[in-house]
Parts: C-alpha cells; sequence; structure tokens
C-alpha cells in the first residue's frame, strides 16, 4: 500500500513537472505569437507590415474597451450623484458633467487621484457622499467665483 502511494505520488509529481514544461513551453509561444502579432485579422496577405497593423489593431481593441467601461463608470456615477444632471443647470449630456467636491476641496483630492478616474475612485470606494455632478459650465463658473455658479448669482438677483 505505502509503496503504490509512493508511486501514485511520484508519478502525479512527474506528471506536473511534464505539464509545467508543457505549459512554459505553450506560454513561451503564445508570447511569441503574441509579440509577433499572430493572432488578429490581419495575416501575411495583407502585406509586408501587417504585424504593425496586427500590433495597432489590438492597441485599438484595448484602448476601445478601456473607453468603453471608463464611460460606462462615468455614467453610472453622474446617475448616482445627481440623477444624471448638472445639479445647478440641468445639462444632462454625460460628456459635459463632472463629479465635482462638495466641500471644494477638490484639487487636493484630484492630485491623489489619476485625472479622468475620479468616477472609478468613487465607485470603488462605495460612492462616499461627498460629490454632485456639475457641468463644465457651472463647475468653471463655481472655480472662477469661489464656490457659487453665474447662474445662482442671476438667480439671485432676479429674486431681489
Ligand atoms: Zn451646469
Ligand atoms: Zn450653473
Amino acid at each position: 500500500m505505502v509503496s503504490f502511494c509512493v508511486i501514485k505520488y511520484e508519478s502525479s509529481k512527474r506528471a506536473q513537472e511534464r505539464w509545467a514544461k508543457r505549459n512554459k513551453q505553450y506560454f513561451r509561444d503564445w508570447m511569441k505569437r503574441k509579440r509577433e502579432g499572430l493572432t488578429g485579422p490581419f495575416s501575411e496577405a495583407d502585406g509586408p507590415d501587417w504585424v504593425a497593423k496586427n500590433r495597432e489593431y489590438h492597441l485599438q481593441q484595448k484602448r476601445e474597451s478601456t473607453n468603453r467601461r471608463r464611460n460606462d463608470i462615468h455614467v453610472e456615477a453622474i446617475q448616482h450623484y445627481g440623477g444624471g444632471k448638472c445639479f445647478c443647470c440641468g445639462e444632462d449630456e454625460p460628456i459635459f458633467l463632472a463629479l465635482d467636491h462638495i466641500n471644494g476641496d477638490g484639487a487636493k483630492h484630484r492630485k491623489e487621484v489619476e485625472r479622468g478616474h475620479m468616477s472609478q475612485w468613487a465607485k470603488r470606494n462605495g460612492w462616499p457622499p461627498i460629490f454632485r455632478v456639475a457641468c463644465h459650465n457651472c463647475n468653471h463658473g463655481l472655480f472662477r467665483l469661489g464656490g457659487i455658479c453665474p447662474h445662482q448669482l442671476k438667480k439671485k438677483k432676479k429674486a431681489a
């Protein structure tokens, strides 16, 4: 029985080694293919620069999927914080909207969080209640007038 176990152990170990070796070889081949751009829609028939074309194709795919994912999270964030609208003027085009720090301590935070990654940061941190949604116009207005948008000033003047 003991010897059986040893044999079994031995053989499984050998199999593992064999597998690891084969895996390594497979991985090396895969990397080589990847480096040479062999996966993708182009082949040698596409001309002498098909390797470069493939590389560009894959970079493009990667960029697109990253952009798509980032955009999805951005839309999710502005829905979460502002119902998809600027808190001040009601602008609802996601491209014009951004997360704005309610307490105005954005400069410091922005330094810590990579540019354009605020929505991702907010999602990862469980949507902390420190943001509101503002369009770029209102954001700029808030910045220029130190925390109050010109829209609000106009409204105040009208009311007075
Ligand atoms: Zn606005
Ligand atoms: Zn405004």
